[in-house]
C-alpha cells in the first residue's frame, strides 16, 4: 500500500510567442486545462503505472478544478477518500510556454496550503508500506505523515520544489529523490558531480536517488557503491511529469518489495514513456506498457 501526501493543482497552460515582462500584456494561443500538481501526478503514476494500491492525501477547493482533479485521480484507480474539501480555491498553476518549449510558471497553492494530517489520515498512514511526499504542501504535514508511519514503513521524500528542510525531518527520510538542481540546493554545492552530491546526501539519509533527465539516474545507498541506472531511449515530446512518474512508480515498486535499484529501473521506464505524450497525469503510461519497455 502506498499513501501519497501532496499537492493537487490544475495547470492552466497558454502558448505564447514570448513570456511577458513586468507591466506587459502578451496575446497567447488557446488555453488548455490539465490535472497536475506533484502529489496528484505521483499518485496517478503509483496507481496506473506502478499498479499499487494507492491513496492520495491532499486538499481540493469547491470548484470545477476540484472535479477535474478528482476525476483524473479516480480514473487512474487512486483512492480519494482522504481528499479534503476546503474553503480555499483548488491549487492552480499558471503556465506560459514559449515556442522553444520553455515554461514560465506561477503557482497559487490555495487548498494545498491546508493539507493536514488528522486522526483519520494518521490511521491510514499507519497501514501504508510506503509514504511518498513532496514539498508543495506545508512541511508540517510531511512531518506529521512521517510520524504516523508504522515501524518499517518507508518515507520516500521527493524534495521538490527546492526549499529548506527542517532539521527534524531529515532523520525521518528513508529514500530521498531529487534531480541535480535540488541536490545542489540541498548540499549547497553547485559544481559537484552526481556521485559527489550523492555521497554528501548519504551523510543525512540512508538512500538517495538523483534523477538526471535523459541521462538516467544514480542510486546510492549507505554502505554500497552508487549504481547508475540508464535512461530508456525514447523520442521525448513533453518532459512534464517525467520526474513525478518516476517517483510514483519508484514508491509503488518499493511497496511491492523491490530493491531500490530494481524500483529505479521500472521508474526509469515509466519516466521515459511519460515524456512521449503531452501533459502530466495524461502522459502516465499503463503498467503493461512499462513492463513491455523493461523486457524489450
Ligand atoms: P525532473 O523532471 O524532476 O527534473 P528528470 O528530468 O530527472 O526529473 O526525469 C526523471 C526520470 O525520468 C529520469 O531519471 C529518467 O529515468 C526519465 N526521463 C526523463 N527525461 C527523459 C528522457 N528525455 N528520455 C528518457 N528518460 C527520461
Amino acid at each position: 500500500k502506498v499513501v501519497v501526501v501532496g499537492s493537487a493543482n490544475v495547470d492552466l497552460v497558454v502558448p505564447v510567442p514570448r513570456h511577458p515582462g513586468g507591466g506587459e500584456t502578451v496575446l497567447g494561443g488557446s488555453l488548455a486545462r490539465h490535472p497536475g500538481g506533484k502529489g496528484a501526478n505521483q499518485a496517478v503514476a503509483a496507481a496506473r503505472a506502478g499498479g499499487a494500491d494507492t491513496t492520495f492525501l491532499g486538499a481540493l477547493g469547491q470548484d470545477e478544478s476540484a472535479d477535474l482533479l478528482r476525476a483524473s485521480l479516480e480514473g487512474a484507480g487512486v483512492r480519494t477518500d482522504l481528499l479534503a474539501r476546503v474553503a480555499e480555491p483548488t491549487g492552480t498553476a499558471l503556465i506560459t510556454v514559449s515556442p522553444d518549449g520553455e515554461n514560465a510558471i506561477v503557482v497559487a497553492p490555495g487548498a494545498n496550503s491546508l493539507v493536514a494530517v488528522g486522526p483519520e489520515q494518521a490511521e491510514r498512514l499507519a497501514a501504508a508500506d510506503v509514504v511518498l511526499a513532496q514539498l508543495e504542501i506545508p512541511v508540517e504535514a510531511v512531518a506529521a505523515a512521517a510520524a504516523a508511519r508504522r515501524p518499517g514503513a518507508l518515507l520516500v521524500l521527493n524534495a521538490a520544489p527546492s526549499r529548506d528542510l527542517p532539521a527534524d525531518l531529515w532523520p525521518a527520510v528513508d529514500v530521498l529523490v531529487v534531480n541535480e538542481h535540488e541536490a545542489a540546493d540541498l548540499t549547497g554545492d553547485d559544481d559537484a558531480e552526481p556521485s559527489a552530491l550523492a555521497r554528501l546526501l548519504l551523510e543525512r539519509v540512508p538512500a538517495v536517488v538523483i534523477t538526471l533527465g535523459g541521462a538516467g539516474s544514480l542510486v546510492a545507498e549507505r554502505g554500497g557503491e552508487p549504481v547508475a541506472v540508464p535512461a530508456f531511449p525514447v523520442d521525448p515530446v513533453d518532459t512534464t511529469g517525467a520526474g513525478d512518474t518516476f517517483c510514483g512508480v519508484l514508491a509503488a515498486s518499493l511497496a511491492q518489495g523491490s530493491t531500490l535499484v530494481d524500483a529505479a529501473r521500472l521508474a526509469a521506464a515509466a519516466g521515459a514513456l511519460a515524456t512521449t505524450a503531452p501533459g502530466a497525469q495524461e502522459s502516465v503510461p499503463t503498467a503493461t506498457a512499462v513492463a513491455d519497455l523493461v523486457q524489450r
